[in-house]
């Protein structure tokens, strides 16, 4: 009984949900700014929204772990959907405003991380 509450406990701690101008972070989050334990360099501050479930994570292996379900991708032409989030400010950008922004928040103009790009594919159709 005493360790089924300690695995729980532990389960709870790395499964946090933050939550950032009243939107929900999932994800193994290590700080307000949406880092999480896969990422979390100086400007690894976005948290993106997953189409399968419309919920917010730091990033896909965050999705993965735990996330019941496959991730889905946005399509070409869901590029206006907000599903960017800066975790610096908290607003919201579109992908397609996200993919033009030069890598920087156009409204706090925190730097986002170039690196991301490599991975656009895992969460938006290119
Ligand atoms: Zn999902
Ligand atoms: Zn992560
Ligand atoms: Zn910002």
């Amino acid at each position: 009984m005493e360790w089924r509450i300690k695995t729980l406990s532990i389960f709870m701690k790395r499964f946090i949900v933050r939550n950032k101008n009243g939107i929900n972070i999932n994800g193994k989050t290590i700080d307000d700014e949406t880092r999480c334990v896969h990422y979390h360099g100086a400007s690894d501050i976005i948290a993106i929204k997953f189409k399968c479930c419309g919920d917010y994570y730091p990033c896909y292996s965050c999705h993965h772990e735990q996330a019941e379900h496959s991730a889905i991708t946005w399509t070409k032409n869901e590029r206006d959907t907000k599903a960017i989030l800066c975790g610096k400010c908290g607003n919201e950008l579109s992908i397609h405003a996200y993919v033009e922004s030069g890598n920087q928040c156009p409204f706090c103009n925190a730097a986002f991380n170039p690196n991301c790009k490599n991975h656009y594919h895992l969460y938006f159709e290119i």
